[in-house]
């Protein structure tokens, strides 16, 4: 056991938690730093009167990736977390009152498509396009680093490979084959899970639609985070040790090799290895170096503007996932991306897990947690003012789209601000996938997880290789703990 060699994670977001215990069952000596009182990072738990809120993410996509990271620790996910699979996927209203219902049911979902394209040969061709690319990302993209030299997928890649499309910017490769207005917005949002622009994105990320429609929406009975807490049982299990309220300042290495980390509060750590899990673009402050792994501010992904209501009454016939769009989607982006600033009409994204799962309320009631997006940007101070001026277009959106007035029943709120989520959790602007996806440059050449200058520096998370949101994530946990393994035997 002494001879044990030692892994230092920086950070216990998802990413951090499942490469320190995947280190730890290949015989790794792991301790995760974190620099809040609690694990998960940005996948955050608020609790009040019996109410219970997720305040990061709310649909898992993918389960199966998942379920690999609990099978490569010896164990099932089941045992620990109940997954629940939603039969609709979100419900979409427009702004000129058209609604329809995503619906996990193939035949029930192309009736809709046929109301609004007069036939689903388009939608259909669409799908097979993202499943090609899910065949090539699957033994690509999602399983190794690109600096890795390719190996005997190759041919794999070749027979699935998309030859004709998939390689123009998102929006025109979607729309070759959506030509409804109204499915071109719910298609073009799919670009905001990684933060992003359908503009600006590439073609290629037209698998995001597709794994979630053939691999399902999904809630954890209780909330999100009870894959959190599950991960933090693992850890004790396998003997991680996590320190929490211990931030990181320094990663201390000679000029080639890491040599271990040094905590604000002055101790230092020693280890063999050092992974990264804070955003990517904080590491040059904590190296020395100058603009090692910089992201400029125009290249950071999108923020959002989170607000939780616990209300006290029971509504059976509103939905788990809503999303009420904007009456000009186009404009929407160009405020958020070009403009950087917060939209005159935002699309509201509405969540109610409780309408699926009553233990999350004491009762009767409901949570409610409503999110729009917001730029990632440094100018916007977002005081009293802003903020309220912003939640009136987020609540102005909701009424416009016919929702039904529910301030009367609010008994707690909370509000997560761009701001606030720099500040909890060290992400510059509140990015929540850290560098946008724009262009094949950004989509693709992501920060790798092995630092080329340091030995024995690594990263994992949201802003590095693969990207973000919670499956991309556990991707890169794996990624990052096989070059680990390749790297520093
Ligand atoms: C509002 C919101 C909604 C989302 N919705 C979804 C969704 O529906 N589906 C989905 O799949 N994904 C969603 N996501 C994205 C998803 O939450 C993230 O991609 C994922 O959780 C990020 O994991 P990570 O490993 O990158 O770590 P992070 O969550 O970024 O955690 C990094 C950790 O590192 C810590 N840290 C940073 N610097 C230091 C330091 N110097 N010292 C010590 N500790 C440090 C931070 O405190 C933090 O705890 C959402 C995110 C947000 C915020």
């Amino acid at each position: 056991m002494k001879n044990r060699k030692k892994a230092i994670v920086i950070g216990a977001g998802l990413g951090g938690m499942a490469t320190a215990l995947r280190l730890s069952a290949q015989g790794w000596a792991v301790t995760i730093c974190e620099r809040g009182a609690t694990p998960g990072g940005k996948m955050n738990r608020w609790s009040t009167q019996g109410y219970t809120f997720d305040t990061g993410p709310s649909l898992i996509t993918m389960p199966d990736v998942f379920e690999e990271l609990y099978q490569a620790l010896g164990t099932d996910m089941r045992e620990y977390v109940e997954l629940m699979q939603l039969t609709h996927q979100v419900n979409y209203t427009f702004d000129d009152g058209t609604t329809c219902s995503q619906s996990a049911s193939l035949p029930e979902w192309l009736n809709t498509v046929r109301r609004f394209e007069g036939t689903t040969e388009g939608f259909m061709a669409y799908m097979e396009l993202g499943a090609r690319l899910h065949e090539v990302s699957k033994s690509t993209f999602f399983a190794r680093s690109p600096m890795e030299p390719p190996g005997k997928e190759t041919v794999h890649v070749l027979a699935n490979m998309p030859l004709r499309r998939g390689w123009g910017h998102y929006h025109k490769e979607m729309s070759h084959y959506i030509k409804s207005p109204y499915l071109r917005r719910i298609y073009d949002r799919y670009m905001t899970y990684v933060g992003s622009s359908p503009h600006q994105s590439p073609g290629t990320l037209c698998v995001v639609p597709y794994v979630e429609y053939a691999q399902g929406g999904w809630h954890i009975r209780g909330g999100l985070y009870n894959i959190i807490q599950s991960l933090e049982t693992l850890m004790d299990k396998h003997g991680v040790e996590l320190r929490l309220n211990a931030e990181v300042d320094r990663i201390a290495h000679t000029a080639k090799k890491v040599e271990g980390v040094r905590l604000a509060a002055g101790e230092r750590l020693d280890a063999d290895v050092v992974i990264m899990n804070g955003d990517v673009s904080m590491t040059g402050p904590m190296l020395g170096i100058d603009k090692h792994r910089e992201c400029p501010p125009d290249e950071r992904s999108l923020s959002g503007l989170v607000f939780l209501f616990a209300l006290k009454n029971r509504h059976p016939d509103w939905s788990h996932h809503q999303v009420c769009f904007s009456r000009d989607y186009d404009h929407e982006f160009r405020q958020l991306f070009d403009e950087r600033c917060f939209p005159d009409d935002p699309t509201v994204y509405v969540n109610m897990p409780s309408i699926t799962d009553r233990s999350m309320t004491p009762g009767d009631g409901e949570v409610m947690f409503v999110m729009a997006n917001a730029p990632a940007n440094d100018r916007i101070s977002w005081d009293a003012a802003h903020t309220e001026a912003a939640r009136q277009r987020v609540l102005n959106r909701l009424k416009v789209s016919g929702f039904p007035d529910f301030a009367d029943e609010i008994v707690a709120s909370d509000v997560w601000t761009p701001e606030r989520m720099a500040q909890t959790y060290a992400m510059p602007g509140g990015a929540i996938y850290g560098r946008n996806s724009h262009g094949k440059k950004n989509a693709f050449m992501r920060p790798l997880n092995k630092d080329m200058k340091i030995k024995g520096l690594y990263y994992v998370g949201g802003s590095t290789h693969p990207g973000g949101g919670t499956p991309t994530v556990l991707m890169s946990a794996r990624i990052t703990t096989n070059l680990i393994q390749k790297y520093e035997k």
